[in-house]
């Protein structure tokens, strides 16, 4: 395995007065063992960045390094890396065995080798039993796992994940998720994930970095991101329902922007009055969204609590240790 290494990294596609700027140098480094999610919107880079790492995509600017060797001028297949896609392109003539055995064949790895880690990749992948099936006789689930699979026997030194979740259905991604955790506690990989789900982001990452508009909003683990957001975006891209974002609320500061979690309001006697707007019920909990002049405020209650009337008016404070401020020109936390 090896760390990973960004260096002011820029990619601008087309040239001279055409060329559109699409990643602004980004730095980051990745330590050996560490499993890292790009998330952000669609369109903000991800794949363009995980494409410059494989190789796929030139880099116009910076440095990329891969354990320690500068890998800007190296092929995809001088780079040490294996990549998993959405779309898991298997070989369909071929059985499971001899797609996840097919690069190590061609690499001319001798056939008691290839034995060895294809059996090993489907025992962690509990693929064993299914391993003279031709891929339409799997599961989407299977073939992603058997895609899966042909990246683990070539015992790669990063592993690059794009999106590979979004062709599954809901209970299938959720399985998937948690396989691909087990895959990084039993292989210690470092691997580079790309999704533009937040919810993937926060269940699978180390650590995350956030991307809008081929910019890096913020580098942390799960908890730091959510915890404490570097920017509004950030606050308002992590997290469901989103952070409420308040331009003039009571007791506000001039010049900030002042952030609270819906379940950091608690609905009682005192606080803001709130005219209530629709109410959802979500099982466990309720999302209560609210007005207040030109903001918006949802307010998250348990199950516990009566539902408030539309329309009616409802007081709203907020836990006053979990405030977020934002400068208002910048989006940047205070
Ligand atoms: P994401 O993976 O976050 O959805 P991408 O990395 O695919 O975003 O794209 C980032 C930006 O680069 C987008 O604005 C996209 O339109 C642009 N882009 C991607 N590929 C090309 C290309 N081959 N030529 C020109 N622009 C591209």
């Amino acid at each position: 395995m090896a760390s990973i290494q960004l260096n002011n990294v820029i990619k601008r596609y087309g040239n001279g007065k055409h060329a559109l700027q699409v990643i602004h140098g980004v730095n980051a480094t990745i330590a050996d063992r560490e499993f890292i999610v790009i998330v952000g919107p669609s369109g903000c880079g991800k794949s363009t960045l995980l494409r410059m790492v494989a190789g796929l995509e030139e880099i116009s600017g910076g440095e990329i390094s891969i354990g320690n060797r500068v890998v800007n001028q190296l092929e995809p297949a001088e780079r040490d890396i294996a990549m998993v896609f959405q779309n898991y392109a298997l070989y369909p003539h071929m059985s499971v065995f001899d797609n996840m055995a097919y690069g190590l064949k061609i690499k001319k790895v001798p056939i008691d080798e290839i034995k060895i880690r294809v059996d090993k990749a489907a025992k962690i992948l509990e693929l064993g039993h299914l391993l003279e099936r031709k891929p339409r006789q799997l599961s989407g689930g299977q073939r992603q796992r058997v895609a899966m699979g042909r990246a683990i026997v070539r015992q790669p030194q990063v592993f690059l994940f794009d999106e590979p979740l979004s062709n599954l259905d809901a209970k299938l991604r959720v399985q998937t998720r948690l396989e691909i955790q087990k895959l990084h506690r039993e292989l210690g990989i470092t691997a580079l994930f790309v999704t533009h789900d937040q919810v993937e982001a926060m269940t699978l990452a180390q650590r995350m970095i956030v991307m809008n508009a081929g910019r890096m909003e913020q580098f942390g683990t799960p908890e730091e991101v959510y915890n404490r957001p570097a920017t509004t975006f950030v606050a308002s891209f992590i997290g469901s329902p989103p952070m409420n974002l308040l331009r003039n609320a009571p007791g506000g500061r001039a010049g900030a922007i002042m952030g609270i979690r819906p379940e950091h309001l608690d609905i009682g006697h005192t606080g803001w009055e709130l005219r209530v707007e629709t109410v959802e019920l979500l099982g466990a909990e309720r999302l209560v969204y609210c007005r207040l002049g030109d903001d918006q405020i949802i307010v998250r209650t348990d199950e516990h609590h009566p539902a408030p009337a539309t329309d009616s008016i409802i007081h709203v404070a907020p836990r006053e240790d979990r405030l977020h401020w934002f400068d208002a020109a910048s989006g940047k936390r205070i």
